[in-house]
């Protein structure tokens, strides 16, 4: 299981997009999945980099996320921006990160995948809630690498 289309089935990924819209009608905060097979660069650095090659840095509460997985590395990255990292505290991400680390341990990918999505939603709410007025500002597809 090392491509990007062997990782997921279709069913998977329309599971996966749902969960983004499910998490995005708490929080005006923008969550995006971008996966590929794996990465030369740092992980973290790589992330970064997805990051704005999706223009996510241009959301108008700058309070996008990125969770990037390399599928081949077993590895993942949360990567928020700015307008969430001025108001958290430093492992907010912790236990996001938890929830997707425990369904990769055990093989389940897709619902680490999706459950991290979730547990991302609710964190953000607190800070970002939803608004009335507010935007689908990124694209609920999953990015492939
Ligand atoms: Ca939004
Ligand atoms: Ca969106």
């Amino acid at each position: 299981m090392t491509k990007v289309e062997e990782f997921l089935t279709p069913v998977e990924e329309k599971e996966i997009i749902s969960a983004i819209r499910i998490a995005e009608k708490n929080t005006s905060g923008e969550i995006r999945i971008h996966i590929e097979t794996s990465s030369k660069t740092a992980h973290y650095e790589r992330a970064l980099e997805v990051f704005q090659l999706l223009k996510m840095d241009n959301t108008k509460d700058a309070n996008a996320v990125l969770i990037y997985v390399a599928v081949k590395d077993k590895k993942f990255v949360i990567y928020g921006d700015k307008g969430i990292n001025n108001v958290v505290e430093k492992n907010f991400w912790d236990t996001t990160k938890e929830v997707i680390q425990n369904h990769f341990k055990n093989g389940n990918f897709k619902q680490g995948i999706v459950d991290g999505i979730l547990k991302a939603g609710e964190e953000l709410q607190s800070h970002f809630p939803w608004q009335t007025d507010d935007e689908d500002e990124l694209s609920n597809e999953i990015s492939k690498g």
